[in-house]
């Protein structure tokens, strides 16, 4: 298995001007390149491909030791492989007859990770030169970085970016060959709805909930958007605003993150099999019916900002259950969910009318009473059952 951990960096202050230098330099590769690139196409019309630029980066670092020097090479490469994949998708646009957007340069504050691809090249996790029971990552250029690792890291470390947000710094892990670990038994299955107030609903009727907390931080983040929205292009005060929001969008993420793991968490440890909606699905039908169907509930009406910011997380949120499905040898299934909101879950009866509130189901056919997202979830279950025990029969 493959797996990422992302843990904060504690670095001191000479190192966290080390680390402000490194990305710079690489924002100034990637720019560089660009220019490069784009004069070439310009000029020519042809495609610099990255073996060149990669052969130019040797004379580049031995002009400027002190420079781009001072960086790893093969986190260099890395930066240049970056621009080479945004320019393969420009040309595959291009050549699909679309006109795409040319691959832009990146201003400051636009370019915050930098990647090593191989530990032990450039980089070295857990290097231990002097403290045996602190976690360090040495980095060329930087040195050994203290890491603030929260949970234990399982497998082959491959690689090691490191991420602004703000002012704070991340080291991001990309490990392989994580092993398994799989739970007993339960012998139970279960539904989940998606939703906004609660995150998932599962057709035992459990609610978990969206926690109040990231509620109000995104009540936050949609203030400080609006008010962003009235600051002048340029001014200090703007300036100032853009920075409250990428730090209120940086707690919503982090919040999002850590209650998403919860919920998996507790949804893995309790059922053998999880059924949940496709969302490439739901959220076509979602924009198809608007988004008036599904107001938020306890989440005010004045911001589809607002709602839109929690709803967000159902894709990160599935993401990490299907990593905890695999890990813990559980099995996950995606259903269609066309009309699981609108049929009685005990009598198959599917109508609008159904569906007297956002929160109330009462079936037309046989009086069926439940809550909406418990009914849709009991139908998600049986959809996923069905089609499970249609492979089987397969
Ligand atoms: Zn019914």
């Amino acid at each position: 298995m493959r797996r990422s951990y992302t843990f904060l960096l504690r670095p001191t202050a000479r190192q966290a001007a080390a680390l402000t230098a490194c990305l710079e330099d690489h924002r100034q590769l990637y720019n560089a390149a660009l220019e490069h690139h784009r004069t070439a196409y310009a000029k020519a019309g042809v495609s610099i491909r990255y073996g060149d630029q990669s052969a130019d980066l040797k004379h580049i670092r031995s002009g400027d030791p002190g420079g781009q020097g001072r960086w790893s090479f093969s986190s260099q490469q890395a930066t240049l492989r970056r621009l080479d994949k945004a320019f393969a998708a420009f040309f595959d646009r291009v050549k699909a007859g679309r006109t795409p957007g040319f691959p832009r340069f990146k201003g400051r504050g636009r370019f915050d990770t930098v990647t090593w691809p191989k530990d032990g090249d450039g980089c070295r996790w857990d290097s231990q030169p002097e403290h045996p029971t602190a976690t360090l990552v040495r980095l060329q250029g930087v040195g050994h970085v203290r890491v603030h690792r929260h949970r234990p890291v399982k497998g082959r470390v491959k690689t090691i970016s490191v991420k602004r947000e703000g002012n704070r710094w991340y080291v991001i892990l990309s490990c392989d060959d994580v092993p398994a670990q799989p739970l007993p038994a339960t012998g139970a299955a279960a539904g989940i709805d998606l939703g906004v107030a609660s995150l998932v609903t599962t057709s035992d009727d459990e609610h978990l909930a969206n926690p109040r907390h990231l509620a109000a931080t995104a009540d936050r983040l949609a203030d400080a958007q609006r008010d962003l929205a009235r600051k002048k292009r340029g001014s200090q005060r703007r300036r100032k605003a853009v920075a409250r929001v990428a730090a209120l969008h940086a707690q919503v993420r982090r919040q999002r993150l850590d209650h998403a793991h919860k919920a998996a968490l507790a949804l893995v440890a309790a059922y053998d099999v999880i059924v949940h909606e496709d969302l490439r699905i739901a959220n076509m039908t979602r924009s198809a019916s608007g988004t008036i169907e599904r107001p938020g509930r306890n989440v005010a009406a004045k911001s589809g900002l607002n709602r839109s910011i929690l709803d967000a997380g159902w894709g990160v949120f599935l993401t990490i259950l299907s990593y905890k499905a695999e890990s813990a040898g559980r099995e996950l299934i995606a259903v269609n969910p066309a009309d699981t909101s609108r049929t009685c879950a005990r009598c198959g009866h599917c109508a609008k009318e159904n569906r007297l509130t956002q929160a109330a189901f009462r079936c037309t056919a046989c009086g069926h009473a439940a809550h909406a997202d418990v009914n849709a979830a009991v139908n998600i279950l049986r959809a996923g059952l069905a089609l499970r025990e249609a492979a089987e029969a397969a």
